[in-house]
């Protein structure tokens, strides 16, 4: 495909096929995104492509390798095709420009030349043309084609009828052939670099590995024939191939591909290893668990390559654009010609044909099909590198108008791994063992991240815990069980309320804990209570600093939590956000992010992507903030893999950056047509000019997505 035009058809090409719901074709990652009923052979999608002109086949790890080669070719082709077509073009040029004392070339010596050109170097043009005339299509080929195909045959009719002093125009078609393949030929350099940073991402994974057979004995293996279970040998220094479990051995390991963390980490027997990332001092012996595409850095450049090839909004402007542009520039091109014809020049047919070739020549809408494509490959790719996984482009592009950002307390704003800091008891009769114990007991069952705090904190203390029965875990509220047959309770005090447990005693004790910042958990036995469990998460550290950046890039900053508002408040001013929005139900959440959406536009929601999905679902973005490599990628539209808040910020401006460069691009994909189109009807512009205009707009283009290569956060 070479423009949005092709774009077009393949998508109607496909759009044909019964039981096919939606389409998208992108020009930049030349994929395909077809959502079909199920059972849908893929043959016959693949059969419907064909029969628009082109050739898809299914994507696999080695379609993108052939492809790459494929694309590798074109590239070195076009660049043959470019030298040949100037070394003949050149001389075609200087001895047609009648300079006084340079001879003028025989019309015949101007055939010899420009035959190759145009047959050779410049056939792709019209054999693509001829395709898509057949497909009932009108694309660039068509326009390039019929513009210098009318210049050649005109030229050659005058040559054959009045010999060598003729009347030509070969070097016009000559050198538009020379200049659009220069133009493919930059163009598609540049388009194999849009590639670079999944490349590099992809390349993380080193090509073999020592495995240890059953003697073991150590041999170098390729990382496609490791399988699961096998043992690979890491020595210092290496790069570790797949993903597994250390069985001998211990080391530390530079995780920061997956965390952004540059300090190895300490790593021992059991502890999981990833691909990709690169093992620092000790050597070790790992278990091979996750190889091929179940490596977590295979799963994030599959996530990342499905977001590359989708369709931003913004592009569907230049769709429509696109489907009409075509056939109007045609007709336009034809009204151009008759009226130089006919008016004008008084019926003279070659100056009224050049104006007709210029106008075909600058209307070719190349550039606008790669104007959003590129941009949002080069961004979306950018982006992994910083730990930024964008589902896809439409996410990208509600991130950039964000108005407000709400962000979860527990594991967003904290790290998530809250530890218990004092245990109080109601009365003296209580025994703070008792109150550890009980709660314990209960919240061993709940996956709750202050419920892990809580069985730790009694791990730690040496009691045992005891059997329970009939546990029920309410959402944003606690956890209740029967211990020893008595009723125990575990949760906010709003529960509590709701249950009509009396809080009596230690609610001052409660009040001074939540001013400090720390979650209280009452703790209730058959009704009444018997203690308080303190718990305190730690605020990432980089908390204060991502939040600055944050109100300098949206409107409103906020905080969302379940607890309790005084907790939730001392939290806030530790941070600096003042808007909070405490003791509200997972559930509740959503309708909160909902108001706020109505008040003041976009809605970015943040949160673990667990409890808060709801209020991830309805936000304009969700975002999950990962905890490195166990990040569960695909809940949201944007994970941040590197659960560094300071991720947010730079998500917004990188989302921004991408929109800004899109619009430039469409800008000089435009520009070009719009003042070339009337320049050329009038007479103004050269066909020569024009295919070098032409040819340039798609480089501009190219070349300005590709600065997104260096985007950098401002932090
Ligand atoms: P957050 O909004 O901070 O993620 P949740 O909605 O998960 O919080 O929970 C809100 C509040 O409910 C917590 O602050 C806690 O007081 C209480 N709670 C929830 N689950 C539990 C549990 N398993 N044990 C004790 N308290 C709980
Ligand atoms: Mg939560």
């Amino acid at each position: 495909m070479t423009c949005a035009a092709c774009v077009a058809r393949v998508e109607k090409g496909l759009q044909r096929v019964p039981g096919v719901a939606n389409v998208s074709v992108n020009l930049a990652t030349e994929t395909a995104r077809v959502e079909t009923k199920p059972g849908l052979a893929l043959d016959s999608l693949v059969a419907a492509v064909k029969k628009s002109g082109y050739g898809a086949e299914p994507k696999d790890k080695e379609a993108i390798q052939r492809r790459e080669d494929a694309r590798a070719k074109t590239s070195s082709q076009l660049a043959m095709r470019f030298w040949v077509a100037l070394a003949l073009t050149t001389p075609l040029l200087i001895f047609t420009m009648h300079i006084p004392g340079v001879p003028h070339l025989s019309a015949w010596v101007q055939l010899a030349l420009v035959t190759p050109v145009v047959v050779w170097a410049g056939g792709g043009f019209f054999t693509n043309a001829w395709k898509a005339l057949r497909g009932r299509n009108a694309d660039m080929n068509v326009l390039v084609a019929m513009g210098t195909g009318s210049a050649y045959l005109y030229s050659l009719v005058q040559t054959i009828q009045h010999g060598e002093h003729a009347k030509v125009y070969f070097e016009v078609a000559a050198a538009i052939i020379t200049l659009i393949l220069l133009g493919r030929w930059m163009e598609s350099l540049a388009k194999r670099r849009t590639g670079d940073a999944l490349r590099s991402l992809i390349n993380l994974q080193p090509p073999s590995a020592n495995r240890l057979n059953e003697n073991g004995k150590e041999e170098e293996v390729s990382v496609e024939d490791i399988q699961p279970g096998e043992r690979i040998l890491i020595r210092p220094g290496e790069r570790i191939p797949v993903d597994g479990q250390i069985i001998e051995g211990e080391s530390a390991v530079d995780e920061s591909l997956l965390t952004g963390e540059s300090i190895p980490v300490d790593k021992e027997v059991g502890s999981k290893v990833y691909a990709g990332t690169i093992n620092a001092s000790g050597a070790f012996v790992m278990k091979a668990t996750g190889v091929g595409e179940q490596t977590t850095l295979a799963r994030i450049v599959n996530f990342v390559q499905q977001a590359q090839s989708s369709k931003a909004p913004i592009q569907q402007l230049a769709d429509k654009v696109t489907a009409i542009f075509v056939p109007v520039v045609l007709m336009f091109a034809v009204v151009t010609f008759v009226a130089w014809f006919v008016f004008v020049t008084q019926f003279s047919l070659p100056d009224s044909l050049v104006h007709f070739v210029a106008v075909l020549i600058i209307a070719c809408p190349c550039a606008l099909g790669l104007a959003t494509p590129t941009a949002v490959m080069v961004g979306l790719g950018r982006a992994a590198q910083l730990g930024i996984l964008a589902r896809d482009a439409s996410a990208l592009e509600r991130m950039a108008v964000s108005k407000v950002v709400v962000l979860d307390k527990t594991g967003t704003v904290t790290i998530g791994r809250p530890e218990v800091q004092a245990v109080e008891v109601l009365n003296d009769k209580e025994n703070q063992n008792d109150v550890l114990v009980n709660a314990a007991s209960v919240e061993v069952n709940s996956e709750h991240p202050l419920a892990k705090a809580v069985v730790r904190a009694a791990q730690s203390s040496g009691v045992s815990l005891k059997p329970v029965m009939q546990f029920v875990a309410a959402p944003g509220k606690g956890v209740s069980a029967k211990v020893d047959g008595k009723t125990v309770l575990v949760g906010t005090e709003t529960w509590l309320k709701q249950n009509q447990i009396p809080l009596d005693g230690i609610v001052r004790k409660a009040m001074d804990l939540q001013q400090k910042g720390q979650t209280v958990v009452w703790v209730t036995v058959e009704g009444q209570v018997t203690g308080l469990i303190a718990i305190a998460d730690t605020i990432k550290p980089e908390a204060s600093m991502a939040i600055e950046r944050l109100k300098r890039l949206v409107n409103q900053v906020w905080l969302l939590t379940g607890d309790h508002e005084t907790v939730a408040r001392s939290v806030g001013n530790q941070i600096g956000i003042n808007n909070v929005i405490a003791s509200v139900l997972p559930e509740q959440k959503a309708a909160q992010v909902q108001s706020l959406q109505s008040e003041q536009g976009h809605v970015v929601m943040v949160g673990d992507g667990v409890n808060d999905a709801p209020a991830l679902a309805v936000a304009d973005v969700g975002v999950a903030m990962g905890a490195g490599a166990d990040v569960a990628i695909e809940t949201a539209d944007i994970t941040l893999i590197r659960g560094d808040l300071n991720s947010l910020p730079d998500s917004i401006e990188l989302a921004r950056a991408t929109m800004k460069n899109i619009k430039q691009n469409l800008f000089f994909a435009f520009i070009y047509n719009t003042i070339g189109i009337p320049l050329a009807a009038i007479g103004l512009l050269s066909p020569i000019i024009a295919s070098a205009a032409m040819a340039l707009s798609s480089v501009s283009v190219v070349t300005n997505a590709l600065r997104l290569r260096r985007f950098n956060p401002r932090r």
